[in-house]
């Protein structure tokens, strides 16, 4: 027992002792001669770290200016008008595009064919004419642009500068023309469980977060252009 104590006492804990002490500082010196390089390493990694979360930053807002990048005005899109040659008459004061034509006639006659009697309110019309509806409604009604864009679309802006579109009433309940009450008439119920087999399309349902409901405007998508034409709408 003594002899362990004496042991302990000399031997061991002084070679204990110096064989710490040297590697303590080996290890200090190692740290003192790696120190800069472990800092830089470390500041590298944090700057780049930095860089990729400012990155993706970046890359959410361009992917938000994307979706919201489509050119809108009060919540309308922007349309080029349809070459005067592309136009055609089917009433003496309606033109539409000549692509939509045959499909709107034949609708028609179908319609008539279960009883019901569509009368086609408006179509094609010039940036110029819808200049005069835009401008003139709005001061006529006092209303700001935001407010009679949720009704009409600015020039440039409309569905109807396309010959693409077309508004349609009930022949026999004219009141409803251009009114909400127009989806409560026999022609709008015809018009939702048949128009699609026509290739035509309501524009502006009840939930459009910008437009306000219109169940009588009616747009045509069955031709290329004319899918063309939609394609950013119908992209949302
Ligand atoms: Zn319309």
């Amino acid at each position: 027992m003594e002899q362990n104590k004496d042991i302990n006492q000399i031997d061991i804990p002084l070679a204990k002792r110096t064989y710490l002490k040297n590697h303590n500082s080996i290890l200090l010196k190692k740290l003192l001669i790696f120190s800069p390089f472990i800092f830089l390493l470390f500041s590298l990694f944090s700057l780049s770290f930095i860089r990729k979360l400012e990155l993706d930053q970046f890359i959410n807002l361009d992917f938000q200016t994307k979706r919201k990048g489509d050119h809108r005005i009060l919540g309308h899109l922007p349309y080029k008008e349809t070459p005067m040659e592309k136009l055609v008459f089917i009433e003496t004061n309606i033109k539409v595009h000549v692509d939509m034509r045959d499909s709107l006639l034949k609708m028609r006659e179908e319609a008539k064919k279960d009883g019901i009697y569509l009368v086609f309110l408006s179509g094609y019309r010039s940036i110029n004419l819808q200049n005069e509806i835009f401008y003139s409604l709005k001061s006529l009604r006092n209303q700001e642009a935001a407010e009679r864009a949720r009704v009409s679309a600015p020039p440039g802006y409309s569905e109807h500068s396309t010959g693409f579109a077309i508004d349609i009433g009930d022949a026999t309940q004219r009141g409803t023309d251009f009114e909400t009450e127009f989806e409560n008439t026999e022609a709008f119920k015809w018009l939702e469980k048949n128009a699609a087999k026509f290739h035509f399309k309501l524009s502006f349902k009840k939930n459009n977060k910008y437009i306000d409901y219109e169940p009588w405007h009616w747009r045509y998508e069955g031709s290329i252009e004319a899918l063309k034409v939609f394609e950013g709408s119908n992209r949302k």
